[in-house]
């Protein structure tokens, strides 16, 4: 395979980890069936109980991560009429939910995948739906099969419990999946479906 061929968008790979509730839910096999039928292909796979060290390196890859987290949350609890006296910050409140993220996280076992094939990140975060079960979209994982809301979070002091993290752009995903995975753990294979998938001219279909 030569450097031309590895920039095919089949090539394109994504991080998903099914988060302890996602297990204790039973939902392992609903959720890799979501993403087999899109036509992603399963490249590498893990269960684990990741640590709390490793939960805060997983989260602050971005080095902005606090900032942009922290301030989205923020706007969130102030809408909500939750800080009147305007006393947060950003960076205060993304190591509160930083510190919620690492409990949660570190509860019980993960499944950490790597998966593969043209738009894998925009096709799974499409399929996982947004990051409150609240508004996730109908269809969707977070949407279907699950019930949480920011607000009940702030009022319990935990983290939000939507059963799947997923990289949310190809640069996170190449930095997440570099944490995740040694490189001899992803596999390289061919799928039969590839070739109703990609291949250009389906000239070996008939016998
Ligand atoms: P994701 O990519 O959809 O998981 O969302 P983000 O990358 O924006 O955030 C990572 C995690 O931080 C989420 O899974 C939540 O647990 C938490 N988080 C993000 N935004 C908020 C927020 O506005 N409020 C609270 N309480 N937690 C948040
Ligand atoms: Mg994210």
């Amino acid at each position: 395979m030569n450097d031309h061929s590895k920039k095919h968008h089949k090539y394109e790979q994504t991080l998903a980890v099914i988060k302890p509730d996602g297990i204790q839910r039973s939902l392992i096999g609903e959720m890799i069936s979501r993403f087999e039928r899109v036509g992603l292909k399963l490249v590498a796979l893990k269960m684990f109980t990741p640590s709390k060290t490793f939960i805060e390196q997983h989260y602050t890859i971005d080095p902005a991560w606090h900032e942009i987290t922290g301030g989205k949350a923020l706007d969130q609890i102030r809408k909500r009429g939750e800080d009147p006296e305007q006393i947060l910050t950003p960076r205060a409140v993304a190591s509160r939910i930083l510190e919620r993220l690492q409990h949660y996280m570190s509860s019980g076992p993960v499944i950490a995948m790597v998966w593969q094939g043209a738009h894998a990140v925009k096709l799974i975060r499409k399929l996982i739906g947004g990051t409150e079960p609240l508004s996730s979209d109908v269809g969707t994982i977070r949407g279907d099969y699950v019930l949480d809301s920011y607000e009940l979070t702030e009022r319990d002091d935990r983290a939000i419990r939507n059963l799947i993290h997923a990289s949310g752009s190809v640069e996170e995903a190449d930095n997440e999946i570099k944490l995740w995975f040694k490189n001899e753990e992803i596999l390289s294979y061919k799928l039969a479906q590839e070739v109703i998938l990609y291949d250009v001219n389906l000239d070996g279909l008939k016998e």
